[in-house]
């Protein structure tokens, strides 16, 4: 297992579309090891093989029992309700965080690492963290549906605002 270095924005390859996997082999079984190894590291909540230069459809998630989920070609297939506001970030965002609208809860179609397909839903933190970051399969980043982001600095002092006015 290796450490990846995360691609910051400004890169064009995070606007890119990644491909499809078609190949279940060691190549993808050492890119989903580097994956959850360098998301452990840096303590995200989920990663696209995108993030680390490698253009294929291929998301970490850790989930809210503490687990990794691979996710092989993953494809949203029902989400329900609306979390408003939630805060969000991204590692290849380093420091910026945003208020973004996601749904409550979102179930994912996707292949394993063996190319087995399987259905996940996940509620919450796991649904927003599903809908980031298989839009980075499409080159998308999380900042287009944010009004605006924040430096963990004014986030604070938001948080501490909008506590005295409460
Ligand atoms: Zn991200």
């Amino acid at each position: 297992m290796a450490r990846k270095k995360i691609i910051q924005k400004g890169d064009p390859i995070l606007s890119k579309t990644s491909h499809p996997v078609t190949n279940f082999d060691s190549k993808l079984h050492t890119l989903l090891n580097d994956m959850k190894d360098t998301l452990r590291h840096i303590g995200g909540a989920g990663l696209a093989a995108v993030q680390i230069g490698i253009l294929r459809r291929v998301v970490v998630v850790i989930d809210d029992q503490d687990e990794f989920v691979e996710l092989v070609n993953p494809e949203l297939v029902e989400t329900s309700e609306e979390q408003q506001d939630g805060l969000e970030g991204c590692l290849s965002i380093a420091g910026m965080y945003g208020f973004v609208t996601r749904p409550m809860e979102a179930t994912v179609r996707a292949q394993d690492r063996n190319g087995n397909f399987f259905t996940v839903s996940g509620k919450g933190i796991v649904a927003r963290c599903f809908c980031h970051e298989l839009e980075h399969l499409d080159g998308h980043l999380f900042d287009e549906h944010a009004d605006r982001l924040y430096t963990e600095k004014q986030l604070d002092d938001l948080l501490e605002n909008a506590e005295k006015d409460s």
